[in-house]
C-alpha cells in the first residue's frame, strides 16, 4: 500500500484565519482508496520551508499532495517550492497559458500579466487543467514517487482530486484496496465498561475496533482494509456479529442512526405517542425529538428550578392536555457538587420516578441527560 503525506500551504492557515478542511477531505478520500496517510502538515507561504517539507515528506512517503499557493500573485509559492524541492527550474507552458486565457474569455474577461505566472510549472511536471478555476495544478513524478499540487480553494481541489488525482493514483499505484468503516452506537453503558467487554477486540490489526465516547453515549467504530468492497463488508459483518453478541441491546443503531429515532421507533412499535417536559436541558430534548419527528406530540420547557416543580403532577397534566400515551419529564439540577437528574415516565401501563447523578464536566451535563432520557425511551417496555 503506498504511503502519502498531505501538506497544506498558506500563512492564513498558520495564523488560524482559515480552518484547514482540505487535509481532512483528502485524508478521507485517500483512506477510502486504500492509501495510507502518514502525516499532514501546514506550511506558510514560504518557498524554502515548503521545499523542505516536500523533501522530508518524500523520504517517508511516495505520494505528497499539496494544496494552496497556486494563485497568480508573487506570494503564491507552490510552483517554485516544488521546483526547488526537486532541484529543477520552472518552465513556461504555452498550452497552459491558452487554457487560462480561454477560461477568462468564457467569463468575458482578459487575464492580467500576473496570471502568466500560473502557466509556469516545474520542468517536466505534468500539467493538470483546472476547469473550475484559473490555477492549473500539476503532478511531478520522480521514480516511484510523485508530488501533486492542487489549488487551495476547496471546491477546485475536490474537483481535481476526484476527476484527475484519484484515477491517476489508482492506475499508477494499482490501488485495489479500500477501507470501509461502520459505527455501532451504544447508550446506557460507560466507555470503561465497554472497554472491559470488548478490550481484546480493540487490539486487532484488521479490522480494527476503536471507541469514541460522547456524553452518555459511546461509539464503536469497525474499520476494515480489504481488496474489494465485498471482502471489507464480510470482515465487518463478522466482527459486528461478535460485537452484537457481547454488547447486546446496548447497541441502539449503526452509522447515521440516531438515539432519538431509536427511542421514537420503540414507542411507535407499541403505537404510543409521546410528550416531554424538561427543565435544565436548554430545550435540547424537545429539539432532538422534534427533529426526529414521528410520534412526538411536543415538549414543554420549564424555566423554573427543578426542586420547585412537582414533576409527576406536571407530567400527568401535560400527558392529559396533549392526550399522549407516554410523558417523560426530566429535570437537571444546576451544576454543583453533585448534579442530579430527576426523571419520571408515565406510560399506559406504569409510572416510574427515577434519579441519576452526574459526575462529568458540567458543560456536558445537559447532553448526558438528554441521551440518558432518549435511552430510557428506547428501552421502555410495554409492561415497564
Ligand atoms: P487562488 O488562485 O484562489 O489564489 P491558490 O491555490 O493560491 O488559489 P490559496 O490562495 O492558497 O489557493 O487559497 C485560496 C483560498 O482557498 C483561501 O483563501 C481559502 O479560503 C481556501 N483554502 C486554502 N487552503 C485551504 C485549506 N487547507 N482548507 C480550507 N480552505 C482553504
Ligand atoms: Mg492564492
Amino acid at each position: 500500500m503506498p504511503r502519502s503525506e498531505i501538506i497544506t500551504i498558506g500563512t492564513e492557515l498558520l495564523l488560524g484565519e482559515i480552518v484547514d478542511t482540505n487535509s481532512a477531505y483528502i485524508a478521507r478520500t485517500l483512506r477510502d482508496a486504500g492509501v495510507d496517510v502518514y502525516r499532514t502538515s501546514t506550511v506558510g507561504d514560504n518557498i524554502k520551508r515548503i521545499a523542505k517539507a516536500i523533501k522530508h515528506g518524500l523520504k517517508r512517503a511516495e505520494i505528497i499532495i499539496t494544496t494552496g499557493g497556486l494563485g497568480p500573485t508573487v506570494d503564491d509559492p507552490t510552483r517554485d517550492a516544488v521546483a526547488k524541492a526537486m532541484d529543477v527550474e520552472t518552465e513556461y507552458l504555452p498550452e497552459l497559458w491558452e487554457q487560462i486565457e480561454a477560461r477568462f474569455r468564457r467569463f468575458g474577461r482578459t487575464p492580467t500579466e500576473n496570471n502568466r505566472r500560473q502557466a509556469y510549472i516545474p520542468c517536466s511536471a505534468l500539467p493538470v487543467e483546472n476547469p473550475v478555476g484559473t490555477a492549473p495544478a500539476f503532478i511531478y513524478e520522480r521514480g516511484k514517487s510523485c508530488v501533486i499540487s492542487l489549488p487551495g480553494v476547496p471546491r477546485e481541489m475536490e474537483h481535481l482530486l476526484e476527476t484527475v488525482v484519484m484515477p491517476y493514483l489508482r492506475e499508477r499505484y494499482e490501488l485495489k484496496g479500500l477501507i470501509k468503516a461502520r459505527i455501532l452506537h451504544t447508550a446506557g453503558v460507560g466507555e470503561s465498561q465497554i472497554d472491559e467487554i470488548i478490550g481484546d477486540l480493540e487490539t486487532l490489526d484488521n479490522p480494527t475496533v476503536g471507541l469514541a465516547a460522547h456524553a452518555g453515549q459511546v461509539d464503536v467504530r469497525i474499520t476494515a482494509k480489504a481488496e474489494s468492497e465485498t471482502a471489507a463488508d464480510e470482515m465487518i459483518a463478522e466482527l459486528e456479529a461478535e460485537l452484537y453478541k457481547r454488547l447486546g441491546d446496548s447497541i441502539y443503531g449503526t452509522d447515521a442512526e440516531t438515539l432519538e429515532a431509536a427511542g421514537l421507533d420503540n414507542l411507535a412499535e407499541k403505537d404510543w405517542t409521546l410528550v416531554v417536559l424538561e427543565a435544565g436541558l436548554s430545550g435540547q430534548l424537545t429539539q432532538k425529538l422534534a427533529d426526529a419527528g414521528g410520534n412526538f406530540l411536543g415538549g414543554e420547557v420549564l424555566t423554573c428550578c427543578p426542586e420547585n416543580v412537582n414533576l409527576l403532577a406536571e407530567a400527568n397534566r401535560l400527558r392529559q392536555d396533549k392526550r399522549a400515551d407516554v410523558c417523560l419529564s426530566a429535570a437537571l439540577q444546576p451544576a454543583g457538587e453533585k448534579q442530579n437528574l430527576f426523571v419520571t415516565i408515565i406510560s399506559p401501563v406504569k409510572q416510574s420516578e427515577l434519579r441519576f447523578s452526574y459526575g462529568g464536566p458540567p458543560q456536558m451535563a445537559p447532553q448526558w441527560a438528554v441521551n440518558l432520557c432518549l435511552d430510557l425511551l428506547r428501552r421502555l417496555k410495554p409492561a415497564s
